[in-house]
């Protein structure tokens, strides 16, 4: 028989047992909720960034802001490294990064073809596609850089036609989980429609700035922007070149051929200016048969060696012919003037520019000259 003193001490140690087993059971909890809490914090962070990322998309309506925030979204919503918007150039049958996030512009590559790396992957197969640890060749990103983790792209289509894709890149060396492959989805969809109205705004805005036979500026656009183009030339001590074109004995060639020829021959004109001036020129439609070009940043001698290369590739062309119309080789005039040395304002550069045209006209056709 166990006396009463030993009786009270086994039930003290089988109190404290229990009184230790709570008090572990309760560690447990306390850890698991503060585990849920972390979550939730963490859930609420990405339910706050999603919120935010959406209401600033929809009120963005420029195509490079647009990209540049889908970038930004991504790498938030999915903690990527670094993410890109691709858009698809239909003509050119590639796609051209626009917006990033995590890198510059300049480190994605410029020209991505179907088929080629998760983005010309993604577009062709229409589908969120993945690639753990692409050799540079197959890495979206440039100077033959190779990525050692996941790179994936999804596409941005609206029912009719594919947009361009969303990449993102990141250390992780395996695929997307469920979850994440959601969160992508929801960005895709959501940012679809904020670029397909991006898009849209910027074709109005083209739409309405140029002429539709040559698809070059027209004569509004070329008067405000070289008022503008003036002013920064002012304020930055630059000099600003204008050239002026007219196509020689045109009426002649459309009397001989129908207007709807002489119409061609302005489009192909105009591709021939596009074809031999720099991305910064401003090339526009100035009349009916006439042309005008502002080389800003340029110096007069500069713009005459542009003038002759135009007019040269202009006299090589051989407009026209087919089976029932000969091949017709055509020429033109220009005039070069200089701001400041020739004029100072918007109107009197025009007016200078035009007086050394009309020299050229008078000197006998087919050649440039200056005032
Ligand atoms: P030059 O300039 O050498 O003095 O002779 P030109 O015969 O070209 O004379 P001008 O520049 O005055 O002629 C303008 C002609 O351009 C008249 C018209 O037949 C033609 N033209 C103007 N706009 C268009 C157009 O949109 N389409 C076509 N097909 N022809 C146009
Ligand atoms: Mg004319
Ligand atoms: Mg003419």
């Amino acid at each position: 028989m166990r006396s009463g003193v030993s009786m009270r001490k086994i039930k003290a140690v089988e109190a404290q047992d229990k009184s230790l087993e709570r008090c572990s059971a309760l560690e447990k909890e306390c850890w698991e909720l503060a585990k849920t809490n972390a979550e939730l914090e963490d859930k609420l962070a990405e339910i706050y960034f999603t919120h935010e990322f959406f209401k600033a998309l929809t009120g963005r309506v420029n195509v490079m802001q647009v990209s540049a925030l889908i970038s930004d979204g991504a790498v938030g919503i999915l903690g990527s490294e670094t993410a890109c918007v691709y858009l698809f150039n239909h003509r050119e049958s590639e796609l051209e990064p626009k917006g990033a996030q995590g890198r510059s512009l300049s480190d994605f590559k410029q020209s991505v073809k179907l088929g080629e790396t998760v983005i010309g992957v993604a577009i062709e197969r229409e589908e969120l596609t993945e690639h753990v640890d692409p050799s540079p060749d197959d890495s979206f990103l440039a100077n033959s850089a190779s990525w050692t983790g996941l790179q994936a792209a999804i596409p941005l289509k609206t029912q009719e036609t594919a947009l361009g894709v969303v990449a993102i890149a990141t250390a992780k060396r395996n695929k997307l989980t469920p979850a994440e492959r959601e969160r992508f989805e929801n960005i895709a969809n959501m940012s679809t429609l904020a670029l397909h109205n991006a898009l849209l705004n910027e074709e109005l805005e083209w739409l309405s700035v140029t002429d539709r036979l040559t698809e070059l500026y027209d004569y509004g656009y070329f008067q405000g922007r070289l008022r503008e183009e003036l002013h920064r030339a002012e304020r930055m001590d630059h000099k600003i070149s204008l050239i002026m074109i007219d196509i020689d004995y045109f009426k002649d060639y459309n009397d001989a051929f129908g207007h709807p020829k002489g119409d061609l021959v302005l489009k192909r004109l105009a591709q021939i200016l596009r074809d031999n001036t720099r991305d910064i020129d401003i090339i526009a439609r100035y009349g009916g048969e006439e042309f005008a070009i502002i080389l800003p940043e340029t110096e007069k001698q500069t713009a005459l060696v542009a003038a002759e290369r135009i007019r040269m590739a202009v006299e090589r062309t051989e407009f026209a012919g087919n089976e029932n119309l000969p091949i017709v080789n055509k020429t033109i005039s220009l005039g070069v003037a200089c701001y400041p040395d020739d004029a100072k304002t918007p109107e009197s550069l025009i007016e200078k520019t035009d007086e050394a045209l009309y020299a050229a006209k008078w000197r006998g056709r087919n050649r440039t000259q200056s005032i």
